[in-house]
């Protein structure tokens, strides 16, 4: 009597350099890599010397503070890609 045994295969997966998500399709992942958080060339908050962290608050019951913008952008709403204000962090 024979066992049916799984057979082992080797996938290839395409990544994003910056982030290192990964995708059965290169063209999701060449279509990802321009609008990536984490690539400085798609100047967005993740990358920015402008973006200041969320912090708690001083006490378990105060709330505590959203991620901030240094260059006065409103980003409560969702972060920026593209902006004038970006800068690479020092
Ligand atoms: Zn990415």
């Amino acid at each position: 009597m024979s066992v049916d045994l799984p057979t082992p295969i080797v996938v290839t997966r395409h990544q994003c350099p910056h982030c290192r998500r990964t995708w059965a399709k290169k063209a999701a992942a060449t279509a990802h890599i321009p609008r990536c958080w984490q690539n400085p060339a798609a100047r967005a908050c993740k990358t920015c010397w402008h973006l200041e962290p969320a912090e708690d608050g001083p006490y378990p019951e105060h709330p505590g503070w959203p991620e901030g913008c240094t260059a006065s952008h409103d980003i409560s709403s969702g972060l920026r890609a593209n902006c004038p204000s970006w800068q690479r962090p020092a």
